[in-house]
This record gives structure tokens, C-alpha cells and sequence, in this order.
């Protein structure tokens, strides 16, 4: 396995619409271990290939503390949802950054697993907003995009003092 270089806002990259993957193979396979390496690697519980410079639609997901809940999302899609959430979101390609972010509470996704197999699941809470926040990805979007444009500003006057 190896490490994979994580994107960081404001890359124009981070803003490209990933493909539909279309064949479950090794390759893809070696993709998610990487992907899975990384995210633990950089602390996150979510990463989207986006975020790496890969443009498929792929997400691996780990919320558990101990690293053995791995949710490997592939061209993942909410069918349903339910209720308002409002968490606290960061995200590892703009790192040191958080804010509050309005989303779905409960949601039911239809997505291909690993091994290609379709499976549905519903989730809620933590898990809930984490998927939504690597779908964001996939359609090239961030967190910080769901903020009011003043708090938005306000971030990118942070970064750009701070980083840049
Ligand atoms: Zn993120």
C-alpha cells in the first residue's frame, strides 16, 4: 500500500466532478486500500478519490476509534432523506478549518461495495453527515461551499493570511 497525496483548498482540482466507475477491479481495488492507508494515516474518518487526485466516484469511510468499521462507497447515491442535522464538519483538505454545517439527519444510500455487489444502507448521525460530506466531494464540492458566503470569506481570509 502507499500513501496518497491529499489536495488542499484552494486546488481547482478539489472542484472536478468525478466519473462513475465502471469496472471493479484490482486497480480500483488497490485505489481504496491506499485511500483507506491515508485516511487513517491523516487522521480523518472520511476521504473521497477526489481528494487525491483521482476522478472517480469513490469514498472510503471509517468513524469508529479503533480503525474496524471500514465503508468502502462506490458511485455511492442518496435515495432518501429525512430530518436537519447541524455538526460541526473539518475536512483534511483544508486542514485546521471547522464550522457548522446544515445537512440531512437520517439518509438511505444505494452504493457498490468493494467487491462491485450493490447494497443500500441507512444511516444517521455522525455517519450520516460524513457520507454527505464525501458526496459533496465527489460533485466537487466542500464544506465551506454550504456556508453563508460571509462565513466563506471569512474562512478564506484565514487560509490565505495563515497558509499562503
Ligand atoms: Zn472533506
Amino acid at each position: 500500500m502507499s500513501i496518497l497525496k491529499i489536495l488542499y483548498f484552494p486546488n481547482k482540482l478539489l472542484k472536478k466532478k468525478a466519473s462513475l466507475v465502471s469496472k471493479i477491479d484490482r486497480d480500483i481495488n488497490k485505489i481504496i486500500n491506499d485511500m483507506f492507508e491515508t485516511m487513517y494515516i491523516s487522521k480523518g474518518i472520511g476521504l473521497a478519490a477526489t481528494q487525491v487526485s483521482i476522478n472517480k466516484c469513490i469514498i472510503v469511510i471509517d468513524i469508529s476509534k479503533k480503525h474496524n468499521q471500514q465503508l468502502v462507497l462506490i458511485n455511492p447515491k442518496i435515495i432518501k432523506r429525512t430530518g436537519k442535522i447541524i455538526m460541526e464538519e473539518s475536512c483534511l483538505s483544508i486542514p485546521n478549518i471547522s464550522a457548522p454545517v446544515i445537512r440531512s439527519e437520517k439518509i438511505i444510500l444505494q452504493s457498490l461495495n468493494y467487491y462491485g455487489k450493490l447494497f443500500e444502507l441507512q444511516a444517521e448521525s455522525l455517519l450520516s453527515v460524513c457520507i454527505q460530506h464525501e458526496i459533496d466531494h465527489l460533485n466537487g464540492l466542500l464544506f465551506i461551499d454550504r456556508l453563508s458566503l460571509s462565513k466563506k470569506n471569512y474562512i478564506r481570509n484565514i487560509i490565505n493570511h495563515n497558509l499562503y
